[in-house]
């Protein structure tokens, strides 16, 4: 009798969108793992009890995508110290014993900014808009890469301000509405927003971009996205989604549950190539259960 798969899949509300089970079944190959990788759309009232239901049916590992990040970081035994500062996770795995909680987010984005992009971030100003568990993950790692400012901004700015509050001790970080932005250009723009998601473009005011600005869109699609679609109309040097960040902190959390590190390279570039029959759509969402 064969033995079962390891079990690993994405838990999130809405995601069917997501294209981790495509990149980690390519990482899989890749690097001769057995595994399955499944999706799991799960509503926030449900989320806790799911994960525990589906690490007690033997699952091994579940990243975490919106809006469920601050609550996989309440769920777990033990944090890494990023998932910790980030107060967020996006990879949960399970030894049989203790739930691990970790946030590769930030890695991720980090790696494509200045790996896949060749962007510099030093003494550049950064406008981050969105104030969600994507953001949580990924302030410390933006810091690091030593912006001149980096300014969050939020359609609730209490949410924004606060969030930036959490994060002042390690570099100039500020938070700030959106409607009232009136910064000037940034050098880079990200959109953390879900707003992509549904077609939409959060109330970015014009003066934010400049003919330098980079515009990069953490959400990604088949085609343009409506914030690149707009950063284009706007004028920008350049506008990217966010497969490349997808692609990272896919393969730093495939490291983390299979202790090898895939190559990201032919991934990305497979990827990119909407009509090549070999990239096909996410595999169909698990049955309800995620046992
Ligand atoms: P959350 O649900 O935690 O947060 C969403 C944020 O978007 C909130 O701050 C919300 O504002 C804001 N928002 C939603 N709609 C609008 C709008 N129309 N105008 C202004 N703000 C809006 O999601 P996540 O932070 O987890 O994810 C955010 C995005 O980043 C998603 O598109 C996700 O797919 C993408 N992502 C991509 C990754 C990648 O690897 N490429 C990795 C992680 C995330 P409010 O606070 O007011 O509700």
């Amino acid at each position: 009798m064969s033995a079962r798969l390891d079990q690993y899949g994405v838990i999130g509300h809405p995601v069917a969108h997501s294209w981790s089970p495509f990149i980690h079944g390519m990482f899989a190959k890749q690097t001769g793992q057995e595994l399955t990788y499944r999706l799991y759309d799960v509503a926030p009232e449900q989320f806790r009890e799911r994960v525990l239901d589906f690490f007690a049916g033997g699952g091994r590992g579940l990243n975490v995508t919106l809006p469920h990040k601050p609550a996989a970081a309440a769920l777990c035994n033990e944090l890494s110290a990023r998932a910790e500062r980030a107060g967020a996770v996006n990879t949960l795995s399970f030894d049989g014993r203790v739930i691990s909680g970790d946030n590769t987010d930030g890695a991720g984005l980090a790696r494509d900014l200045i790996s896949n992009l060749g962007l510099t971030i030093a003494r550049r100003r950064v406008l981050i808009v969105g104030a969600g568990g994507a953001v949580r993950g990924v302030i410390a790692p933006l810091l690091e890469l030593d912006p001149v400012e980096l300014v969050i901004a939020g359609r609730s700015p209490e949410r924004a301000q606060a969030l930036a509050a959490e994060f002042t001790d390690l570099g100039p970080v500020r938070g700030c509405a959106l409607p009232e932005l009136s910064l000037g250009a940034f050098d880079l723009l990200i959109n953390a927003t879900s707003a992509s998601l549904s077609g939409e473009v959060p109330e970015i005011p014009h003066e934010a971009v400049n003919a330098t600005t980079v515009c990069y869109d953490m959400a990604y699609a088949k085609g343009e996205t409506a914030f690149v679609r707009w950063a284009r109309n706007q004028g920008c040097g350049r506008a990217v989604q966010g497969w490349g960040m997808l692609v990272e902190q896919a393969a730093e959390s495939f490291q983390i549950w299979r202790g090898i590190r895939p190559e990201t390279g032919a991934v990305l570039a497979l990827l990119s190539q909407p009509h090549n029959p070999a990239v096909k759509k996410p595999s169909p969402l698990a049955a309800p259960t995620a046992s």
